[in-house]
């Protein structure tokens, strides 16, 4: 069993914020920032391209409520609301959950990525688009 679903289980200990029949949502041990909360469906996904499409719609709907709770609560100037799907991606327990993170003018949280428009050509991008609307 994993580890989400030994957490689910009540097999490993959790804090709670928010449970009900599909997900339990707890806070995450690492907190990069304080409220950093895990959405987490109870039924086991290893990630986003595996879930069902309502399952993870539901999921991202009690994110949602999550955040505005975090709002609420810590007054913080913005939210996260992100999934790494992979390895690659920086997954690192492959039991879907989606991350709930407060965020403040300059924190210590780093989700950034590297601009690299000098790189692409837009021109090229009606033949990139054509070749992800043909697996749509
Ligand atoms: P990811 O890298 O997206 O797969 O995220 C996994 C997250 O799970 C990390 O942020 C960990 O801190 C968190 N995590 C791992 N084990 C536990 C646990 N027992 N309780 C709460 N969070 C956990
Ligand atoms: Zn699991």
């Amino acid at each position: 069993m994993c580890i989400f679903c030994k957490i689910i289980e009540g097999e490993i200990p959790s804090t709670t914020i928010y449970e009900d029949d599909v997900v339990k949502c707890i806070l995450d041990l690492s907190q990069a920032g304080v409220g950093h909360t895990l959405v987490i469906p109870k039924k086991h996904y290893a990630n986003v391209l595996e879930i069902d499409s309502d399952t993870f719609g539901y999921a991202m709907k009690i994110a949602q409520k999550i955040a505005k709770a975090l709002k609420k609560t810590f007054n913080c100037d913005g939210v996260n609301i992100l999934n790494n799907c992979g390895e690659a991606a920086g997954q690192t327990v492959f039991h879907l959950h989606i991350h709930v993170i407060p965020r403040f003018f300059n924190d210590t949280v780093d989700v950034k990525w590297v601009d690299n428009s000098s790189k692409f050509d837009p021109k090229n991008f009606e033949e990139l688009k054509n070749k992800i609307v043909a697996n749509l």
